[in-house]
């Protein structure tokens, strides 16, 4: 039994496992492309790596994947390291302390989760000047969820004005995770209105071209309402081992 089990296993082509959710991913995220008239490279898929190990990491980067985002300093720096052959582009998008701001500044080519002044004026200072400016993100709790972190909407457009102030950042746009709902109207609404946030800075002068938003169970609606990133976890990698984690 044992036996045939792992051998009906081995005939599989590896490639073929290891691929497997990126390449629904990617169909997913064209179809929604597609249903809502954009471009077919309209949206960029981040692949959320929180808890997965780094030889995982590795097989998806050799389907194609670039773009990796985590959520823990510790976690991602030993995979950083692990990784350094790689060129991985690393997102940062967990909530981030004043405490944790310079590995973040020296290690990552992203940041999602700016949500206050004094992260984003430590995160310009700390970064190195042999290094492009780093790319910043807000993000807005944009349900009000006390158990979110995120400034809230009609905070949004003074910070961005401070932050796009900074010489060693650039702010690029919004990012957003709403009240978690599989009902596809209460998912459009809300990134219907991170969208009306992003349209509004724009207004203000701004100049922002991303609006980080979509996970795995709602990456359909995000894409219909503007998102031009994506962040991706258990759909490529599988369930974690804790939900929500
Ligand atoms: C975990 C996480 C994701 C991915 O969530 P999935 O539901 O696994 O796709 C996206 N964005 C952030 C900020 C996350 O923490």
């Amino acid at each position: 039994m044992t036996e045939g089990t792992s051998a009906s296993r081995r005939v599989q082509p590896a490639a073929d496992t290891e691929c497997a959710g990126l390449r629904v991913v990617r169909e997913r995220l064209a179809c929604a492309l597609a249903e809502a008239g954009r471009a077919p490279d309209g949206a960029r898929l981040v692949a959320v790596s929180k808890t997965v190990p780094a030889a995982r990491l590795r097989e998806v980067f050799a389907c194609g994947q670039r773009a990796f985002g985590e959520s823990y300093v510790q976690e991602a720096l030993a995979k950083q390291e692990a990784l350094a052959d790689i060129p991985i582009e690393w997102h940062f998008i967990g909530p981030l302390q004043s405490n944790k701001t310079r590995p973040v500044a020296e290690r990552f080519a992203w940041v999602h989760s700016v949500d206050r002044l004094r992260i984003a004026e430590r995160l310009s200072a700390q970064r190195p000047a042999d290094l492009p400016p780093l790319n910043v993100c807000l993000q807005v709790n944009i349900d009000r969820e006390a158990t979110k972190s995120g400034v809230a909407p009609e905070e949004v457009s003074h910070l961005a004005q401070a932050v796009a102030r900074l010489p060693r950042l650039t702010l690029r746009g919004l990012m957003a995770i709403p009240a978690p709902t599989m009902d596809p109207a209460t998912q459009r609404d809300a990134f219907r209105r991170v969208r009306a946030l992003f349209e509004r800075l724009r207004a203000e002068g701004l100049l922002l071209d991303t609006l980080s938003m979509g996970m795995s169970d709602d990456l359909e609606a995000a894409v219909l309402e503007g998102a031009t990133l994506v962040r991706v976890g258990s759909a490529i990698f599988g369930a974690r081992p804790r939900p929500g984690h």
